[in-house]
């Protein structure tokens, strides 16, 4: 399933273990000479962050500037955010945030910024400026480009910058983001994750004092001393990671291939075309639960069918805010009792359907079906059921 968005074509490599690392995070930040670069966010205090994006001739790039080519005094705001990640004694809620993401291996190419969608590389460097002239990062046997997420929330100096530009726009439209490519969408989806964490996540959850992001911004540190918090003297860790919650998505079919069931969320009522979204089933996983166990529960509950056998075939980030989606097939034999559809045990689908799997395909082509329309191309939801109409399971 290489078309899901959001993860698929992550091309950084983390290097999870340099972010503590202070003085690998302080080089890439003070060498004058590296190619960091930066993708920014800003919070909006009702619906989380967001990015920075250019829109030009109805596309799409997610911003993405080298730290270098800043004005020298939004510069000295990076040097200054590195000297506070050493001492750990960075400010949620009056400092610039960072993130460190990782180095992209390869350099300045083709993946970040010379893809068809991303206007990137026309805006940040005038024509006659040669990106393969710049040196890349090294350190010890490791090089690349360091990327960094930046929320700006803090700092009007970085916002009056970035909004400067013409064309430039924090954006908070699925469509818009959609309409990246797919390395940009995996690298949206890494950086807006770990915002949007840093940004609900002020106060220890154990004690209630403040939090201090260490780690470049990947861990939260409580400042209350040892053994006084809970979260602080548990034996798995004496700080907060972030979250990512586990959601389960099924496509379910008949054991012989032919039907697929599909239902309509109560909060995707039709739109102005009087179509309806069909789409896989899907739910959070509990606690104590198996991904197979949750795939079962979550049929039974939502459509009232049985389901017997489950295959876990894919997964999905989904940066809105924390989730991973399991993709999941779901085998129902038929016995006159099992594909029994009754939708009022949990009340979360309006509607509720076998389909033939022919009738999926005629839509995948571009067909027409009554009131039903499918999820959007690059959603997993999409490649699942795409896949159960093919008989590819
Ligand atoms: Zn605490």
């Amino acid at each position: 399933m290489t078309d899901i968005f959001f993860g698929t074509t992550t091309t950084l490599n983390r290097f999870s273990f340099l972010r503590a690392n202070d003085d690998f995070i302080s080089r890439t930040i003070v060498d004058p000479l590296s190619p960091t670069r930066l993708v920014f966010y800003k919070q909006d205090g009702k619906n989380g962050v967001h990015p920075y994006m250019i829109q030009r001739s109805g596309k799409y790039g997610l911003l993405n500037l080298q730290l270098n080519t800043l004005p020298s005094h939004l510069v000295q705001i990076f040097h200054d955010w590195s000297a506070k990640n050493s001492k750990k004694t960075i400010d949620l809620r009056n400092d610039v945030t960072l993130v460190f993401l990782g180095l992209d291996e390869d350099g300045l190419d083709e993946k970040y910024l010379f893809n068809e969608n991303s206007l990137t590389s026309s805006f940040i460097y005038p024509n006659s400026y040669k990106l393969k002239d710049y040196p890349q990062f090294k350190y010890d046997k490791f090089q690349g480009t360091p990327y960094y997420a930046v929320d700006v929330t803090h700092c009007q100096q970085l916002q009056n910058y970035l909004s400067s530009f013409e064309d430039v726009d924090i954006v908070n439209s699925m469509m818009s983001i959609l309409a990246v490519s797919k390395n940009e969408s995996s690298l949206f989806a890494y950086s807006k994750m770990y915002m949007d964490w840093l940004m609900r996540n002020r106060f220890c959850p154990g004690c209630g004092q403040k939090v201090i992001p260490v780690d470049s911004g990947t861990r939260l540190l409580c400042q209350t001393p040892k053994n006084e918090c809970p979260v602080k003297s548990s034996a798995v860790s004496n700080v907060c990671f972030p979250r990512t919650d586990p959601v389960i998505i099924v496509g379910a079919v008949s054991s012989d291939g032919k039907k697929i069931l599909l239902g309509n969320n109560q909060r995707h009522p039709a739109g102005p075309n009087g179509k309806r979204m069909f789409s896989c089933i899907a739910g959070f996983m509990e606690p104590g639960e198996t991904i197979e166990e949750s795939t079962l529960r979550e049929i039974w509950e939502e459509t009232g069918c049985s389901a017997r056998e489950v295959k876990i075939v894919a997964s999905q980030p989904w940066p809105f805010p924390a989730n991973l989606m399991i993709g999941c097939f779901g085998v129902v034999h038929f016995d006159g009792v099992n594909e029994l559809i009754n939708t009022e045990l949990d009340n979360e689908l309006a509607d509720c359907r076998w389909f033939d799997a022919d009738e999926i395909k005629t839509l995948l082509n571009g067909g027409d079906l009554e009131d039903v329309s499918l999820p959007m191309e690059g959603s997993i939801a999409y490649e699942l059921i795409k896949s159960l109409a093919l008989g590819k399971y």
